[in-house]
């Protein structure tokens, strides 16, 4: 029986995101505030929250820029890495972390480039684990590393993966990632299997000219191992030209798999979440969709994200960045200081990201040297 997806699909996120148009949120949650600036002053315990009362707990964390791989789509063929120099140290990186849970960061998701590059990689997870009130530690990888470092990675605290795979085709692969290593992603989705880590994501960004024919294979590769796809849309942050006809929406994609893999129902939709989680009816397996482009979540965006060299950026997509890495290093290190900092950061958060507005501006930084 074919289905339709387009009215579970868009029945739930009817938003459009501009900078400036959606309301305040009903109650701002009340903290000090600077009488000249009108901006958070509290240094102390609260909420991080902007000024459309969107509330942030979810923080990216790249490790590294470098990269094994050059996905058209993310980075360019030739590139000048940092200096390690300027990566924060995973004693930095830990210190930042520990400043910000008491401000309501309980989430934490390593990425890059790509975070296996990063010596000894365990440790910092180890080191993260031990935090207080830090409830969630994940990390996106590319895998082609991941055989090699799952068992250390499991032992370490670690349980969730996201691992980057867009096509099971060798000849595809190598276009879309510019090297070849599919053989080793599909040896490290499975040995991530047996060590035990759960849930795995497979995040595929579905590009038009190659979606079309990898979508399915892949959804049914996840349906028989137990991994969930998650199917990202084409976002403007990589070194290639972007252009819309490139972007194969969600709804399409949903299509296909209700098509030729098996029909979808819609899960109950998590405002928290940029993804929209679907799940087979016969109930073997799940679909998840990031559709930043058709269907916008900055509404309820919950995420800050912090470079490998210690930039904090309020978006993706932000034009501007602030420096915590001199603070991170200053002795002594002032913890209030930085918690202040963070505040007003989060207070400069603009609406959305705009990407369909002629005022759109693509950052300067590609994908892997944000954080994706
Ligand atoms: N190297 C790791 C990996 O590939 O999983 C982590 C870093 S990568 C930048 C994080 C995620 O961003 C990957 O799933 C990748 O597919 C996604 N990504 C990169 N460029 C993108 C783009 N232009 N649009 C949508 N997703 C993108
Ligand atoms: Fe590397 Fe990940 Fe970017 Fe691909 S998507 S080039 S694997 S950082």
């Amino acid at each position: 029986m074919k289905q339709d997806a387009n009215p579970e699909f868009f029945d739930k996120r009817a938003v459009t995101v501009t900078r400036h148009k959606l309301p305040l949120a009903d109650e701002i949650i009340p903290w000090n505030v600077d009488s000249e600036s009108g901006r958070p002053d509290s240094a102390g315990d609260g909420v991080l929250i902007d000024r459309y009362g969107r509330r942030h707990n979810n923080l990216r964390i790249s490790v590294t820029d470098r990269c094994n791989l050059r996905c058209t789509y993310c980075m360019p063929e030739e590139v000048v890495f940092l200096p390690r120099r300027e990566l924060l140290s995973f004693e930095e990186i830990t210190r930042f972390v520990e400043t910000v849970v008491p401000l309501g960061i309980d989430k934490v998701r390593l990425t890059g480039g790509e975070p296996l590059l990063r010596k000894e990689l365990h440790k910092l997870i180890h080191m993260l684990a031990a935090l207080p009130g830090l409830r969630d530690i994940s990390l996106t990888t590319n895998g082609l590393l991941l055989a090699e470092q799952a068992q250390q990675l499991y032992d370490a605290g670690l349980r969730r993966l996201n691992i980057s795979l867009d096509t099971l085709d060798p000849l595809h692969f190598r276009q879309l990632t510019r090297r070849d290593g599919l053989d080793k992603v599909l040896t490290g989705i499975q040995v991530a299997r047996q060590v035990g880590f759960r849930p795995i994501k497979i995040n595929m960004v579905a590009i038009r000219g190659f979606a079309e024919r990898d979508l399915v294979p892949l959804a049914r590769f996840c349906r028989e191992w137990g991994l969930e796809l998650r199917i990202i849309e084409y976002m403007p942050i990589g070194a290639e030209e972007w252009e819309q006809s490139k972007v194969v929406p969600a709804a399409e994609c949903l299509q296909w798999i209700i098509d030729d893999v098996a029909p979808l129902r819609s899960i109950d939709y998590d405002p928290s979440s940029p993804a929209q989680e679907y799940e087979y009816i016969d109930g073997r397996g799940r679909v998840g969709v990031i559709a930043t482009i058709t269907r916008p979540f900055c509404h309820s965006c919950n995420r800050l994200r912090l470079t490998a060299e210690g930039k904090l950026r309020y978006c993706l997509f932000a034009l501007e960045e602030t420096d915590v890495k001199s603070m991170l290093r200053s002795e002594p290190f002032d913890p209030h200081y930085l918690q202040k900092v963070v505040r007003q950061v989060v207070w400069s958060k603009w609406e959305g990201h705009q990407i369909h507005s002629p005022d759109f501006i693509k950052p300067q930084r590609t994908m892997h040297a944000i954080g994706g």
